[in-house]
């Protein structure tokens, strides 16, 4: 049976996206000999490192296979099942990840806040650990950010610093749910640590999947004590990877080569392409402001039947409901250009 040829570009999602050369390259050199399995290889010791230095702080690393099990896994390491979680309402472990944090944290409920553009406030937060502090509630203990947002907005410094002053007055702890960590580092020209720790966030899941490998997130810990047995809690999950230098060294090549940062700055930009193509045709709206790696538009129903008929995949469950376009490291422009074109035919425009 011959294989399927090679499909063309998707906008759906960031993992649309094959591995990118840098990590390709790193898994073919991780492939030669044998290694210690479990972690103890000097690849997953490289990339740990790497992070260390990358973020400027003597941080706890982990790896597991993806962003659910990450999430899950750092929020039941941040609190016991009686406690909750603050997170916006269109959060991803609120939406799409099946109820895993529950699951994973034997039943720390998730409370759902407001905010403009899927940014959780500091009011909205507030307004939540004071609606109640009697025995019959679960009590808060986490705040979880997601950054870049699931609208594909960022939080700045000053936003990130409001939170964890609220945090700070009401002894939660902050986990970030990294799965465009890089497009929000590479859009907002900061350093790592800046939007992290230094910001009083506590864990990080970085995804590396949408940043271009095939598979693996790490979790950093910058408050150490938070990771005192997490490796047991990992393993018994099923997270930990027996052949782990298949996760940490692509990983090692993403950062090794700054590969990293280059494929989200490439994400933003074609982003920044395509609203500036999307903008020019009337009748168009944008949902949201793009910030970083998400064009969300809305279009008329017809637009969107007859661009699914094209062959065209995207998303239209996310977030407010409107159409998303998701960049990633492998997008262009050329397909960009395609997309704007079917878009403009679908509205009866000359292209
Ligand atoms: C993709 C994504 C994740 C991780 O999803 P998995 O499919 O479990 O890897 C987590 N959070 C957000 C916001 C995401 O977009």
């Amino acid at each position: 049976m011959p294989h399927p040829a090679p499909s063309p570009e998707q906008f759906a999602s960031d993992n649309y996206s094959g591995i990118c050369p840098e990590a390709l390259d790193y898994s073919l050199q991780a492939n030669q000999g044998s290694a210690p399995a479990y972690g103890d290889d000097i690849w997953t010791q490289k990339a740990a490192d790497y992070f260390r230095e990358l973020f400027e702080i003597d941080c706890e690393v982990f790896f597991v296979f993806n962003g659910t099990a990450a999430n899950s896994l750092a929020l039941a390491a941040l609190c016991q099942s009686y406690h909750s979680v603050i997170c916006h309402e269109t959060a991803h472990i609120e939406t799409d990840e099946c109820g895993a944090p529950e699951f994973a944290s034997n039943g720390s409920k998730l409370l759902l806040g407001p905010g403009e553009n899927g940014r959780l406030t500091p009011s909205a937060i507030e307004a939540i650990v004071q609606k109640r502090s009697d025995i019959h509630y679960p009590k808060p203990k986490v705040v979880s950010l997601t950054q870049a947002t699931e609208l594909g907005t960022l939080y700045q410094i000053e936003e990130l610093r409001a939170i964890q002053a609220v945090a700070q007055r009401h002894n939660l702890r902050i986990h970030m749910d990294g799965a465009r960590f890089a497009n929000a580092v590479a859009a907002l020209k900061v350093a790592p640590a800046e939007i992290t720790w230094k910001a009083g966030v506590d864990v990080v899941c970085f995804c590396g999947t949408k940043n271009g490998t095939a598979v693996g997130e790490a979790i950093l810990f910058f408050n150490r004590d938070l990771a005192e047995d997490f490796a047991y809690r990992c393993k018994q999950a099923g997270q930990l990877a027996s052949k782990m230098r298949f996760i940490s060294a692509p990983w090692l090549g993403l950062l090794e080569t700054g590969a990293w940062l280059r494929n989200a700055e490439h994400a933003n930009a074609c982003a920044a392409y395509l609203e500036q193509q999307l903008r020019q045709i009337p009748g168009i709206e944008l949902l949201c402001p793009r910030e970083a790696n998400a064009v969300f538009v809305k279009l008329p129903e017809a637009v969107i039947v007859s661009l699914r008929a094209q062959g065209w995949l995207f998303y239209s469950f996310i977030g407010t409901g409107g159409v998303r376009f998701m960049c990633s490291w492998a997008s262009t422009r050329a397909r960009i250009d395609e997309l704007v074109a079917d878009v403009k035919r679908a509205m009866l425009l000359p292209v």
